[in-house]
């Protein structure tokens, strides 16, 4: 299991997804939404409709997190 580094939540795929998207493939420890959010001072709704985003583009991370 993948946890939150900041606050030990589990995390969705789609969250570790967003989390390399936003910072950075080479990282190996990961935020959840809500601790991402903070991370970049925009709301959480902006980063679900980030994910959206990034899926409807193809975003092959987004691809790899779902199998
Ligand atoms: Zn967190």
């Amino acid at each position: 299991m993948t946890a939150c580094r900041n606050c030990g939540k589990k995390l969705t795929g789609d969250e570790i997804a967003l989390h390399k998207r936003m910072i950075g493939r080479g990282e190996n420890t990961f935020m959840c939404l809500p601790c991402l959010a903070e991370f970049f001072g925009c709301t959480e709704e902006l980063l679900y409709k980030k994910i959206e985003h990034f899926k409807k583009s193809g975003c092959l991370l987004f691809c790899d997190a779902e199998k």
